[in-house]
């Protein structure tokens, strides 16, 4: 199989439709974002394991998260959960030269596979992409407001801060539980919301989970810490 014939298989599900997005994931080939050992599997509709127990997503999840999120040209997104970049290093095709990607990732040996991944597209050097580690449930305050906000883990509710650096008219794609959600920012304090049920996520951990209730640590093994 080859990256063309991933995407060909998108279209004819109905899961690619937009131009834009049918370029950008033509151009971005998905063998540059997993790990050597698993190339073979690259153009397999499934998502893989790139270490640290996490996974580059499924195709048809992204696709179909790209097509709710409606990036364009210009945009400025927020990439939560960047993982391996993949999603980040399309979205950056789509918003091109005048558009800027941020990327966040919690897992330190993650965001620097992720940042090497994205820079064979030349993303990180043009400054078009910046990663940064850290904790994406607090957003990125410092470069907010965003146009579009998305995010590849899974949380009980759509973080606050998200929604509050977003741009009127902005979208967010996220998912909660097993469900993708999308917000269209309306107004300043109100949004129109629509779910999408029936999709797999590795879950959102927020620094904040880092403290330990009490009676879970009852049930801890004497080596385990989380
Ligand atoms: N788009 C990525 C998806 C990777 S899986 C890809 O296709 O490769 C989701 C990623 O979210 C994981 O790498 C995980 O470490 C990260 N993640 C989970 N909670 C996070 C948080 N609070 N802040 C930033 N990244 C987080």
């Amino acid at each position: 199989m080859t990256n063309r014939e991933l995407v060909e298989s998108l279209i004819r599900g109905g899961y690619l439709k937009s131009p834009q997005i049918i370029k950008a994931f033509k151009k971005i080939d998905r063998a540059d974002f997993v790990p050597e050992d698993s190339r073979h599997e690259a153009y397999i509709n499934a998502p893989l394991p790139i270490g640290q127990g996490q996974t580059i997503s499924q195709p048809l999840t992204v696709a179909f998260m790209m097509e709710l999120l409606e990036p364009e040209a210009g945009n400025i997104i927020l990439d939560i959960g960047s993982g391996s970049g993949w999603q980040t290093a399309i979205l950056a095709e789509i918003v091109g030269k005048k558009g800027k990607v941020f990327g966040i990732e919690r897992i330190p040996k993650l965001t620097e596979i992720g940042k090497n991944n994205i820079e064979r597209y030349k993303f990180i050097s043009s400054g078009r992409v910046e990663i940064f580690e850290g904790d994406g449930t607090l957003g990125l305050p410092d470069k907010a407001p965003f146009d579009r906000i998305i995010a590849a883990a899974s949380g009980e509710k759509i973080i606050e801060a998200w929604k509050k650096q977003l741009k009127i008219n902005g979208r967010v794609v996220a998912p909660i539980e097993n469900s993708i959600f999308l917000l269209v920012k309306k107004a300043e304090n109100e949004f129109e919301e629509k779910e999408y049920p029936g999709f797999a996520f590795v879950p959102l951990i927020s620094d904040k989970d880092k403290e330990i209730p009490e009676w879970r640590k009852h049930f801890m093994k004497p080596n385990e810490s989380r």
